[in-house]
């Protein structure tokens, strides 16, 4: 994209009403808190607005890139001149009973826990193990969000999406190559707009029961999972990376055999050590794979599977940490965190 788009996009952004910031600090706004400058941080309150804006750069030719609430995205550093379009103004959620179960349609930019709170506050089971997860609808349909076997597409109907020629489609859930961590939203790079789903009555199991079954969950994510520094979730896309790299070498696998039975150890008789034990095994992971000299940043002493920062504002020696960590062990499994480090 040459320099003098932005004025030009800024221009058209305006003379059309659609709402956009300037030289927006990533550092503020993703989940790793570190980043660069974006020039033009655009964000569309209504479909149609968002529909032509892409017809717009697909008719000039201006490459764009989508984000959601940025929590598995690590941007470099530095000003990004390619337009960016965040969803959070596209947050409409409107619910419909009907004799069958519940309809829901929500924007893209709606948080994945407001979605989740909206089954779980009227007893429909389905979306609880989800309510933890913080990024927003669109960007859990690309990434196939889930968790605790519950997983964000189950109830689909279907997708609107924007191919990147500026074409308007409804995608079936059938159409949408749902895959560990991934989908045709992440193949073909489609902008999603808004998705309808629909939750059987048999879903239906009351309050009380949907708030035990969350609370659970929440207190099980918030014990196990990173939750005082700022991190995205997990690195590489695999239920169990020790398991994985355990393949890699006898080290690796003896490695895993001591996790395995010091894990079962405490959790058995000294439940309140299982975290200390945690911490030591990773420190060991990551000495293993000379991945411990990373300035700020590092993996969480919870779970070797999650980047952590430790007070960095500048990705540079994430991106580093992070393409190490997948030169290391590519044959295992896939990144799951998208480096966003080759944008103009
Ligand atoms: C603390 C923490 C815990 C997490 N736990 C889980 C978990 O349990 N399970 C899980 O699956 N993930 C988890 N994640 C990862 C992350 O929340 C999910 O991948 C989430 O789906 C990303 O959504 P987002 O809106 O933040 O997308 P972003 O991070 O902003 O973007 C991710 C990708 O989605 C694309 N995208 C975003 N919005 C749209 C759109 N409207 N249309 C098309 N493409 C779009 C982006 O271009 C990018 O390729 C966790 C992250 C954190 C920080």
């Amino acid at each position: 994209m040459k320099i003098s788009n932005f004025h030009k996009i800024q221009k058209w952004l305006k003379e059309n009403d659609i709402y956009f910031h300037k030289d927006v600090d990533i550092s503020s706004r993703s989940w790793i808190k570190a980043g660069g400058i974006v020039r033009t941080f655009i964000q569309p309150d209504d479909i149609t607005k968002c529909h032509e804006l892409i017809k717009f750069f697909s008719k000039e030719k201006i490459n764009f890139y989508v984000l959601g609430n940025q929590s598995n995205v690590i941007v470099r550093d530095g000003i990004i001149e390619t337009p960016i379009i965040n969803f959070i103004k596209l947050s409409h959620v409107k619910l419909n009973k009907s004799l069958n179960g519940l309809h829901i349609t929500c924007g893209s930019g709606v948080p994945i826990p407001k979605f989740s709170k909206n089954l779980t506050n009227r007893g429909y089971s389905g979306a609880e193990g989800i309510l933890g997860i913080p990024g927003s609808i669109g960007g859990g349909i690309c990434m196939n969000a889930s968790s605790y076997n519950s997983y964000l597409a189950t109830y689909i109907k279907d997708v609107k999406v924007v191919s990147n020629n500026g074409e308007l489609l409804t995608l079936k859930k059938k159409d949408l190559n749902l895959r560990w961590r991934g989908s045709i939203i992440k193949d073909k790079r489609y902008v999603v707009l808004e998705c309808k789903f629909f939750i059987p009555n048999k879903n239906y199991i009351g309050e009380n029961e949907t708030k035990k079954i969350s609370d659970k969950i929440l207190k099980h994510r918030r014990y196990y999972q990173e939750n005082k520094l700022p991190n995205l979730g997990s690195i590489f896309a695999t239920k169990n990376i020790y398991k994985d790299l355990s393949r890699k070498n006898i080290i690796f696998f003896l490695l895993y055999i001591f996790y395995k039975l010091g894990n079962y150890f405490f959790y058995k008789f000294n439940k309140s050590k299982i975290l200390s034990f945690r911490k030591f095994i990773i420190t060991l992971y990551l000495k293993m794979l000379g991945l411990d000299n990373f300035d700020q940043w590092g993996t969480s002493d919870k779970t070797l599977n999650c980047l952590v920062n430790k007070g960095a504002q500048e990705t540079d020696k994430a991106i580093s940490f992070l393409k190490e960590f997948k030169k290391k062990t590519k044959k295992y499994f896939e990144m799951e965190n998208i480096i966003l480090e080759d944008i103009h």
